[in-house]
C-alpha cells in the first residue's frame, strides 16, 4: 500500500477527497473551519511536492443540481486563506475536464458540491412516493450505471488518489471508496486519515491492557451494536449517561422520571449476562445528581441510582460515582470515550461528564492510549477544553461508531 509520506506528487495530478462538509451561517461565511484545517497536511504535502490538486468533498444534504445553499463556492475563500494558494473552482465536478487540464505544478482546484449529482451516494432521487417494486429496482440498477460513469469521470481527472475524509469513510459513495479502484498502484490514505485508521487499530484491534471503555449519553437502543462489539474487547465497560437508568430499571431499582427505554429491559439484562460469561467488568453509576425538572437552575439531590423518588430526574453521576470511575480509568491503558455521563449541556450537570475527562488525561498522562470519539464526548471535551491532552480526539462521528461497532469502513477497505 502507497502512503502519502513516501509518494512523491511532483508533477502528478492528485484528486483528494476531503471533508468540507462545514457549518456555515446565513451569509456563507465558514463558522468553524476544523474540517479544512485537519486536511491541510495532507494538501500542503502534494503542493510543496510540486503536484497538481484537485480538492472534491460534499457539503450538507443537497436534492437538486445546482443548489446555491449548498455550493462548495462559499468556502473557496476560506481554503484558498488557510492553504495560501489562491483556489480556483470549477462549478459541475462531472464536467470539469477544461479546468482540470488547465492547471499547473503547484496549482489548485477545488470541485462543486459531489452530492449535487445523486450518483455521488447511488441513491435514486425523484422517485415518486407511490412507485412500484418493479419502477424501484429499475431506478436503482440504471443509478448504479449512472454511478459507474460518474466514478469513472472523476477518475479520468486524475493520476492518484488519496483519501483524508474520514467523516465519510462509512459511506461506500463514487468519491470515497469506489473511486479507489481505478488507482491500483496509486491510492492511499491522506495524513488526517491515516491517523484516524491508526486510531481505531490501537483501541479495536491492538489494546495495551486493561482496556476501559465508557459509554454514555442518552439512549441504549442507539449504542447496542457498539456494546454489543466492546464486550468481545474490553476488561471494562462503564455506562453512563441517560442510558444507566434502563439498566437500573432491569435491576429492579426505583428510577422517578430518569431517562428509561422500557422496551429495553429485558436488552439490558441480556447485556449484563453477556458481560458477566465474557468476564467483563461492567460498571453502573452508585449514585445520581437528581433534579425535579429539565432545566439547569432545577433542584437537585444526590441520591444512589435505584433510589430515586418520583417527580425527580438524575442528569448527572454521583461524587462517589465519579470517584468509582476515575479509579478503574486512572489504572487502565487503552481507554476509549463514546457520550457524556450527564447532561453535561447545563452546568450544574456537567461535573460527572468533567470527571471522566480529567481521569482520562490523567491516565494518558501515565502513558495510556486515549481516543475519544463519536458526538458529544468531543464536544464535552472540547468544552472542557482538555483536547490536546488526550491521544486523539476523533473527527469522524459515525463512522467512528461505525468501526467502534466493529464493521468494515468501505473508504478504508478501498485504499487497504
Ligand atoms: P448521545 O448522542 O446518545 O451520545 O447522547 C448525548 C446526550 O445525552 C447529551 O445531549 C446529554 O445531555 C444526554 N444525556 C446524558 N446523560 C443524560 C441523563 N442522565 N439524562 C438525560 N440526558 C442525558
Amino acid at each position: 500500500m502507497q502512503t502519502i509520506e513516501n509518494y512523491n506528487f511532483n508533477g502528478k495530478r492528485a484528486f483528494v477527497r476531503v471533508d468540507f462538509n462545514v457549518p456555515l451561517d446565513e451569509k456563507g461565511n465558514v463558522m468553524d473551519d476544523t474540517r479544512i484545517r485537519g486536511a491541510l497536511p495532507t494538501l500542503k504535502k502534494i503542493l510543496g511536492d510540486g503536484g497538481q490538486l484537485i480538492i472534491a468533498s460534499h457539503l450538507g444534504r443537497p436534492a437538486k443540481n445546482p443548489d446555491p445553499k449548498y455550493s462548495i463556492k462559499q468556502i473557496l475563500p476560506c481554503v484558498s486563506a488557510l492553504l495560501g494558494v489562491e483556489v480556483k473552482f470549477a462549478s459541475d465536478c462531472a464536467k470539469a475536464k477544461l479546468e482540470v487540464d488547465a492547471l499547473k505544478n503547484g496549482e489548485v482546484l477545488m470541485l462543486e458540491n459531489l452530492r449535487f449529482y445523486a450518483e455521488e451516494e447511488g441513491k435514486p432521487r425523484g422517485l415518486a412516493e407511490d412507485a412500484t417494486d418493479e419502477e424501484k429496482s429499475t431506478a436503482k440498477k440504471a443509478m448504479k450505471e449512472a454511478q459507474r460513469e460518474f466514478t469513472k469521470i472523476l477518475a479520468s481527472y486524475a493520476d492518484c488518489y488519496v483519501n483524508d475524509a474520514f467523516g465519510t469513510a462509512h459511506r461506500a459513495h463514487a468519491s470515497t471508496a469506489l473511486i479507489a479502484e481505478y488507482f491500483p498502484n496509486d491510492r492511499m490514505f491522506g495524513y488526517l486519515m491515516g491517523k484516524e485508521v491508526n486510531a481505531v487499530k490501537a483501541v479495536m484491534t491492538e489494546p495495551k491492557r486493561p482496556f476501559t471503555a465508557i459509554m454514555g449519553g442518552a439512549k441504549v437502543s442507539s449504542k447496542i451494536d457498539i456494546i454489543e462489539n466492546l464486550l468481545t474487547k474490553v476488561d471494562n465497560l462503564i455506562i453512563a449517561g441517560g442510558m444507566t437508568y434502563t439498566f437500573t430499571k432491569a435491576l429492579g431499582g426505583k428510577i422517578g422520571n430518569s431517562l428509561c427505554e422500557d422496551d429495553k429491559l429485558a436488552l439490558a439484562m441480556s447485556l449484563l449476562e453477556k458481560a458477566k460469561k465474557n468476564n467483563v467488568n461492567l460498571v453502573l453509576a452508585i449514585d445520581a445528581k437528581i433534579a425535579d425538572k429539565f432545566a439547569n437552575d432545577a433542584n437537585t439531590e444526590f441520591v444512589k441510582t435505584g433510589e430515586i423518588p418520583d417527580g425527580w430526574m438524575a442528569m448527572d453521576i454521583g461524587k462517589e460515582t465519579e470517584k468509582l470511575f476515575a479509579d478503574i480509568i486512572t489504572n487502565s491503558k487503552t481507554i476509549l470515550w463514546n457520550g457524556p455521563a450527564g447532561v453535561f449541556e447545563f452546568e450544574n450537570f456537567s461535573h460527572g461528564s468533567f470527571a471522566v475527562a480529567q481521569a482520562i488525561v490523567e491516565a494518558t498522562k501515565q502513558g495510556a492510549y486515549s481516543l475519544i470519539g463519536g458526538g458529544d464526548s468531543v464536544a464535552c471535551i472540547n468544552k472542557f477544553g482538555f483536547a490536546a491532552d488526550v491521544s486523539y480526539v476523533s473527527t469522524g462521528g459515525g463512522a467512528l461508531l461505525e468501526a467502534i461497532e466493529g464493521k468494515t469502513l468501505p473508504g478504508i477497505a478501498a485504499i487497504q
